[in-house]
């Protein structure tokens, strides 16, 4: 049995793991990287970037319909759905090949094959015939996708990642979860050509958002053709050769295919961890202190492995703390509120911290600002005046406790607000800092000034 040895040695390439190995090399650690299947993990591969490459074809293919508003004649529009998929591969590819760029350049050693912890001899990896020494470990390996109780993964029902990889634009599709991966495989297939039924059981789509952004998604998901039955469960789904039939309320369908984006599971059939003594906590996730630091000495786990958001983005930060933590610096936690969340659906809809009802749960004295996007000039010139931006504030000291958006942009627009608080600015503030005309972020300084009662526009 070969034999060697790092300083660090990472599981899983996902956006977790390769920036854990990237900064585990800049702080002149021996770098191992260890990935079963492919560099950059599913984010790259098969999520987050396959789901936005899509969607960017669906909007478009919106944007083209809604030419002739602009003064733009286009004599007709047509998905060439092989050629969405060709470009969603190629997106895909040049993404990968620059991570793995990454990896030469920072000398880490990638090595293929599934990893396991060595039950009983701490510090031990085994991937295939070979075993590795590491002072350092960090688990990331991921999640998968669950199936609704009753429901197996199997020929036409599929999960999300299958969702964008179909090798045909479904003719009728049903998306069972109306959380952000549902939303987002709705909103495409529809605005496709795809006649789209999305369920969700609780009473709202998006319903981890502010009540306010949910009602506006709905309404915009309907006007682009999608039946959306909330409070609704799916039933007796039989998967045939040719489709899926399943019942719903009284109701029977029968569709193309079934995406269930009902929920992830932390991926940890083939680490071993529980051999090896990590402790995982009541939903098997891996237990963590605030430096990522498992159970197991020396062992650290990040990403969907642990609790906490399952986002790209928390994954890498949690990458750069556990590396940090295990190199001896001083690390902070992190705040999980305050990581943005963005679903990249028509319109697009972004957040950070507490909806207005988890603020007033939680007794704060609540202050809110709204403001639409057409009350600024930038909302009417790109044509989205339905946007909407909402903080949530304390009124006491100013504090901003969340901000909502929904709208054109909103992915990008939502970081100021995030920016603002991590800097220990408030809403006052927000309605005092000088923003550009005509910009879409006007609409956010003026919800700053709503809060404070004094909308200049509106
Ligand atoms: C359809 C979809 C869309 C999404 N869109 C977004 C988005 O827009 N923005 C966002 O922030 N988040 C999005 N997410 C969530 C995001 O994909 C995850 O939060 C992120 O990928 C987690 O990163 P990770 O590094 O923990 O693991 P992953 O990206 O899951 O990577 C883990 C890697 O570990 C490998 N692995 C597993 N076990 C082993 C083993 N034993 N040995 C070796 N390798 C192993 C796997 O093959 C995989 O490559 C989306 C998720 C889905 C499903």
């Amino acid at each position: 049995m070969s034999e060697q040895s790092f300083d660090c040695v990472v599981i899983g390439a996902g956006p977790g793991g390769y920036v854990a190995a990237i900064r585990a090399a800049q702080l002149g650690m021996r770098t191992a990287l260890i990935e079963r299947d492919k560099v950059g993990g599913r984010c790259l591969n098969y999520a987050c970037i396959p789901a936005k490459a899509v969607l960017r074809s669906a909007d478009i293919l919106s944007e083209v319909r809604s030419a002739a508003e602009y003064g733009v004649r286009v004599e007709s529009a047509a998905v060439d759905y092989a050629a969405v998929q060709a470009r969603r591969e190629r997106v895909v590819g040049t993404l990968t090949s620059g991570v793995a760029g990454l990896m030469r350049k920072n000398g880490i050693e990638v090595i293929s094959g599934e990893a396991s912890l060595v039950a009983g001899a701490p510090g031990r990896v085994r991937v295939g015939e070979s075993e590795l020494a590491a002072r350092s470990i960090i688990l990331a390996t991921g999640s998968v996708g669950l199936p609704i109780p009753g429901v197996h993964f199997g020929g036409r029902v599929i999960g999300t990642e299958q969702a964008w990889a179909l090798p045909e634009r479904p003719g009728r599709l049903a998306v069972v979860g109306a959380g952000a991966s549902g939303a987002e495989i709705a909103s495409a297939f529809a605005r496709l050509g795809s006649e789209v039924l999305l369920f969700e059981m609780l009473d709202r789509v998006l319903p981890t958002e502010d009540e306010d952004i949910s009602r506006l998604a709905e309404r915009a998901f309907r006007a682009q053709g999608i039946a959306v039955h909330t409070a609704t469960a799916v039933e007796g789904v039989i998967s045939e050769e040719s489709g899926v039939s399943f019942t719903h309320g009284g109701s029977a369908e029968r569709v193309d295919y079934l995406v269930i984006a009902a929920g992830r599971a932390p991926d940890i059939g083939a680490l071993g961890v529980a051999e090896a003594g990590v402790a995982l906590d009541e939903r098997r996730q891996i237990r963590v202190d605030q430096a990522l630091r498992t159970s197991l000495p020396g062992v650290y786990a990040i990403g969907d492995l642990v609790p906490g958001p399952a986002l790209a983005h928390k994954a890498s930060e949690e990458g750069v703390i556990a590396v940090e933590a295990a190199a001896g610096r001083s690390t902070h936690a992190i705040a999980h509120a305050d990581i943005p969340r963005a679903t990249f659906c028509s319109p697009n809809v972004a957040s950070f911290g507490l909806t207005e009802a988890q603020a007033r749960a939680a007794g704060h004295d609540v202050v809110v600002g709204k403001v639409p996007y057409g009350a600024v000039g930038a909302g009417t010139v790109y044509g989205d005046r339905s946007g909407l931006v909402k903080v949530v504030g304390e009124r006491r000291y100013g504090e901003l406790l969340g901000g909502h958006i929904i709208g054109t942009r909103a992915t990008e627009l939502i970081q100021e607000l995030v920016n603002l608080r991590a800097l220990e600015g408030g809403y006052p503030e927000l309605a005092r800092i000088i923003h550009g005309h005509p910009t879409l972020s006007e609409a956010i300084m003026e919800a700053g000034r709503a809060a404070e009662g004094w909308l200049i526009h509106g």
